[in-house]
């Protein structure tokens, strides 16, 4: 029997209102989840012509309302909106620099995540199977940097050619993806990771998966479409 082809949603660019209301929702989220207190973190979206939708500096992501976001050009400047781009927007120029298939950056002080980093411990992805799949055998470090510092924006930038998240010693997380539920999970993830080493460390030791099965899951992760073999082969 012939049914009718069920509507698809097309699965392109969002519209520039849809991207304002995905980029809102995951600013209230961050703060929802306290992930950020008083003005922290930050969230951009690439657009056409270097261009990023962001939100501002000097508010809370509690009160964040479309109006607020705004669209700064290949240079920085606000071109949309009333408000005033954040410092941070270099480390996610980095980002969007070393990969032409990012769209989204999000950026935490998530407490778990942004307390390793504090003491100078990586998150830990070896400990779950499909940690390794989701994020790949790492997550780095970077070392410790004056804000905007330019080694850390070099070092950022080497790093993001290779994984999809990091933390930054003394500061927080970065995490990005192909659209902003993506770049979403990932900060996610790396929080619940945090959260899960801080808990083994309490309870004894962290261990890690074996290096073998470290490369079968890497391997699956490869064959998932997702890390720098699979944008190899696909590039
Ligand atoms: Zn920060």
């Amino acid at each position: 029997m012939a049914t009718a082809p069920l509507h698809r949603l097309h699965h392109g660019e969002p519209t520039l209102g849809e991207a304002r209301r995905q980029l809102l929702a995951i600013a209230h989220e961050l703060h929802g989840r306290g992930w950020v207190a008083n003005h922290d973190g930050n969230v951009t979206l690439r657009l056409p012509a270097g261009r990023l939708l962001a939100t501002p500096t000097a508010l809370s992501k509690r009160v964040l309302t479309e109006q607020d976001l705004i669209v700064v050009d290949a240079a920085d400047q606000v071109v949309q909106g009333g408000r005033r781009a954040f410092s941070e927007l270099k480390l996610h120029r980095a980002v969007y620099a070393a990969r032409p298939d990012v769209m989204a950056v999000v950026h935490t002080h998530s407490p778990s995540a942004a307390g390793l980093a504090v003491a100078g411990v990586a998150v830990e992805p070896r400990m779950l199977a499909e940690a390794v799949v989701s994020l790949g055998a790492q997550v780095p470090l970077l070392p410790y940097a004056f804000p905007n510092a330019a080694e850390q924006i070099a070092a950022l930038q080497v790093a993001a050619a290779a994984v999809d998240a990091v933390t930054l010693e003394n500061h927080g997380v970065l995490a990005w993806g192909g659209d902003l539920e993506a770049a979403f999970l990932r900060a996610e993830l790396v929080e619940h990771l945090a959260t899960i080493q801080l808990r083994a460390l309490q309870a004894g030791r962290v261990r890690v998966l074996p290096d073998t099965d470290v490369a079968r899951l890497l391997d699956a992760r490869t064959k998932a479409g997702l890390g720098p073999d699979a944008r190899k082969k696909a590039g």
